[in-house]
This record gives structure tokens, C-alpha cells and sequence, in this order.
């Protein structure tokens, strides 16, 4: 009843083109959904994501669900899931994800999965990790672990851009850093993000989980960049 009436006054609308969603449309209209530029990178083990890592990270596995063009839908969907509160976003592009990956033997291997974290004053400027909801429909559906505690950002940065994001010294990325115990080494861990640019953030993560003892890397984002 009340989201009806909230529905009256404010009409839920695309959140790729903004045309009205109709009554059994949810969040994307369906033009929008079959619009959608998929990379299907689950059904090839030797993909461009993968690729990517190649002599960086040793990756089990990585993938992302979409292409990400410049203008594209796909941007206004990233946009509007990081600066406009659009959270519910990330929900749909998990569970449609989920559904894709359940069959692979490699992701029934994972132990946890892992968002690329915040930093704690960034986390409060925003209010939330655009990457939270994407991560638990993944958990949820997936059956795998949500693990938002064991690898941290240490460095604020105001925008997180490519310039600023690595702050080395001797070599060393000091952006992230790990909290673990015991009880985590050994894992298979799924590292997830938004999308995948340069693949640095994600490098940077994954070099500070591979500090964990027995720890194993993979990745899967929401969209990969593509020109
Ligand atoms: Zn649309």
C-alpha cells in the first residue's frame, strides 16, 4: 500500500534509459536487459579477464558480466549505482550473475566472498559500498560466505582515481592491508568489484590477501571496460 502510493507520486523508472518500468519490470526495463552487452567470459576459461592478470596475480578464475563503453548503458547503471544511491542495482546484476555462475566447479571451490573495500571515511561519505548488494545476492544465491572484515583499505583518497589510487613505497602497495586469523588461511577467496579498468585495484587487493597463508584468488566484476 504505501509503495504504491509512493509509486503514484514518484514512478519507478529505468535505471538504464529512465523510460517507466511497468508493473514486471524491476529496477531495468527488459529492453534495457536484452540491450545489455555481455561479455559471457563464464563460458570461456581463457577470457579477457583472466587475461588481464596474466604475470600480475595468479587468478583461478575471473570474469566480469557486461562490457563497459564509454555513454553506454552499462555506464549510466554504474553511475547511477555509485552516485545516486541506486543500490538496488547491484542486487539485480548478482542474482542474474549467480545464475550464470552456479554451474561452474571453480566458483563451488570458493570459501568467501570478498568486496573491494571502502575506505571508512569514504564508506560514511557515501553510505554505502556500491559493491555490497552485488556481493550478497552473489552470497545469497551462490551459497557462499560474505566476508566484508578481513581486507581493508588503509589510504583515503578523495576520488580513488588510477593517479592516486597506488601509493607505493619501495615497491610495495600500502592502499590495502588484511585481519586475519588462523581460521583464514587456506581459503579460496572471490574478490569483487564494480568494474575492471586497469585491473590495479584489484592487483592491489589481491596482493594483500595473498599475504593470508594457502590463500587462492578469483575475481568477478559487474562490467570490465572494453574499447
Ligand atoms: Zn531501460
Amino acid at each position: 500500500m504505501f509503495k504504491s502510493i509512493i509509486n503514484l507520486f514518484f514512478p519507478p523508472v529505468c535505471s538504464g534509459c529512465h523510460s517507466l518500468l511497468i508493473s514486471n519490470e524491476n529496477v531495468i526495463c527488459t529492453l534495457c536487459r536484452h540491450n545489455l552487452p555481455l561479455t559471457n567470459h563464464h563460458i570461456n576459461p581463457e577470457n579477457e579477464a583472466v587475461k588481464k592478470f596474466y604475470g600480475r596475480i595468479p587468478v583461478e578464475y575471473a570474469s566480469a558480466l557486461l562490457y563497459f563503453h564509454k555513454k553506454g548503458i552499462v555506464q549510466e547503471l554504474i553511475h547511477n549505482l555509485k552516485y545516486k544511491g541506486q543500490e538496488e542495482i547491484g542486487t539485480v546484476l548478482g542474482e542474474w550473475y549467480a545464475e550464470e555462475l552456479k554451474n561452474l566447479a571453480i566458483i563451488k571451490s570458493v570459501d568467501q566472498i570478498i568486496p573491494v573495500p571502502l575506505h571508512k571515511r569514504k564508506l560514511r561519505e557515501r553510505g554505502y559500498n556500491q559493491v555490497t548488494n552485488f556481493g550478497l545476492a552473489l552470497s545469497k544465491n551462490l551459497n557462499l560466505d560474505y566476508n566484508n572484515s578481513v581486507l581493508f583499505r588503509k589510504i583515503y583518497s578523495k576520488t580513488q582515481s588510477k593517479k592516486n589510487l597506488l601509493h607505493r613505497s619501495d615497491g610495495i602497495d600500502t592502499t590495502f592491508d588484511v585481519s586475519f586469523t588462523e581460521k583464514d588461511h587456506n581459503k579460496h577467496f572471490l574478490l569483487i568489484d564494480d568494474v575492471i579498468t586497469t585491473g590495479s585495484t584489484l592487483e592491489a587487493c589481491s596482493h594483500a590477501l595473498l599475504r593470508i597463508p594457502g590463500a587462492k584468488i578469483s575475481v568477478v566484476c559487474m562490467a570490465m571496460a572494453h574499447s
